[in-house]
């Protein structure tokens, strides 16, 4: 830990950013064990929601994972030639007009989310003459994605020839409220859908849907912020093992008198002698500036609030509450830890731990903890 901070300072990173894989493939065996009846896919989308998607597919490959789902059809592309053959890897936005030979030869398996990916996707395995792999999407209340139930209809009437089925999918827009009776309606539609298409193999659940009940589990579960430590189910205690550690380096602290204006726009005036630290992360790293006046870092076990606005590249914080000494140019505080979730880091700048994973910034040092550790 202390020689990881070292090599942090010494790369010149403002912060040290340790993913744990070890957290990781512990989340996917959890995941596995709560949904036993069910295969379980990873969704490795957006660069792992932040986190690398190399090391993370490598270390859910080695897990047992053969279904990896990315967004769009060029994650695929940059992913494919680092998966095993034996793993099958989807597009859940679908299949890009032109993209179609490439998807074909390189084994990728569109998610056909409307009539004109189907037909489009129908008419490559036609001209090559192959039979091709698709998931079908659904659209079951989200409005986002997939074919609406007339589509549904008018696809079975007209089967297009050269697809092979081998999911029918569907998305849940409200799985982390587990109160929301938008669940139960899209559960209904799903299983409307499932009667169209009674020999395919379902997948329904998000990690959100996971922990709803098995009735939401089907055949494949597709899990993305619950493997890398997010809470499924907003506001409830998280059953999921912490991934990511965020630590920042502390660039100078000073004592200021009252009246001090604090940071750009001088949002914070201070009321009385107070000491700081700078810290040497900013919005460039991902660390919203909806946390300006607001949040904190932690120092052995220590609230250290945010003051003034979070600039670029620092962010300064009240360090009043420690002893003089105890945070000399070099040391560091926790963003993301023991003390502060990264659910707690994103409800207090106003959004979800989805959108802090994946803007974590470049500009830190990572370093993975190898699952053999
Ligand atoms: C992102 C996504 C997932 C994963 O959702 P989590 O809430 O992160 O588990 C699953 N399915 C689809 C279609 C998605 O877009």
């Amino acid at each position: 830990m202390r020689n990881l901070l070292l090599q942090t300072l010494s790369s010149g990173a403002g912060g040290c950013l340790r993913i744990d894989l070890r957290a990781l493939a512990d989340n996917y065996a959890r995941l596995k064990l709560k949904a036993p009846h069910a295969v379980a896919g990873a969704v490795v989308k957006a660069n792992a929601y932040g986190l690398g998607v190399i090391p993370v597919t490598q270390t859910l490959y080695a897990a047992g994972c053969r279904e990896f789902f990315v967004a769009l059809a060029h994650e695929a592309f940059d992913l494919r030639p680092h998966l095993p053959g034996d793993a099958r890897l989807y597009i859940l936005n679908g299949l890009p007009p032109g993209a179609e030979a490439i998807c074909a030869a390189q084994a990728i398996i569109p998610v056909l989310n409307g009539v004109d990916q189907v037909a489009r996707w129908a008419d490559c395995a036609q001209s090559l003459g192959r039979v091709l792999p698709c998931a079908l999407q659904a659209d079951t209340g989200m409005s986002r994605l997939g074919l609406s139930t007339d589509e549904l209809d008018a696809f079975l009437v007209a089967p297009p020839k050269g697809l092979d089925i081998r999911l029918l999918m569907s998305h849940l827009a409200c799985a982390d409220e587990p109160e929301n009776t938008a669940n139960g309606y899209q559960l209904k539609a799903m299983r409307r859908a499932m009667e169209r298409f009674p020999n395919v193999p379902v997948s329904f659940a998000n990690s959100g849907g996971i922990f709803l009940s098995p009735a939401y589990h089907h055949d494949l579960i597709r899990p993305g912020i619950a493997l890398y430590g997010g809470v499924p189910h907003d506001g409830r205690p998280n059953p999921m093992q912490p991934v990511v550690r965020l630590d920042i380096a502390v660039t100078q602290t000073r004592t200021v008198p009252a009246g001090a204006h604090i940071g750009y726009g001088g949002t914070f005036i201070t009321e009385r002698e107070m000491r700081l630290a700078t810290l040497s992360a900013g919005y460039a790293d991902g660390l919203p500036r909806a946390l300006s006046n607001r949040g904190a870092a932690w120092f052995e076990g220590v609230r250290l609030p945010i003051l003034g606005r979070v600039s670029m590249d620092s962010i300064i914080i009240d360090i009043s509450a420690l002893k003089p000494d105890a945070l000399p140019t070099g040391s560091f505080v926790e963003l993301i830890g023991p003390h502060q979730s990264v659910d707690d880091l994103a409800r207090d700048a106003g959004t979800i731990s989805y959108e802090i994973l994946t803007q974590l910034g470049s500009r830190y040092f990572r370093h993975y903890i190898p699952v053999s550790s």
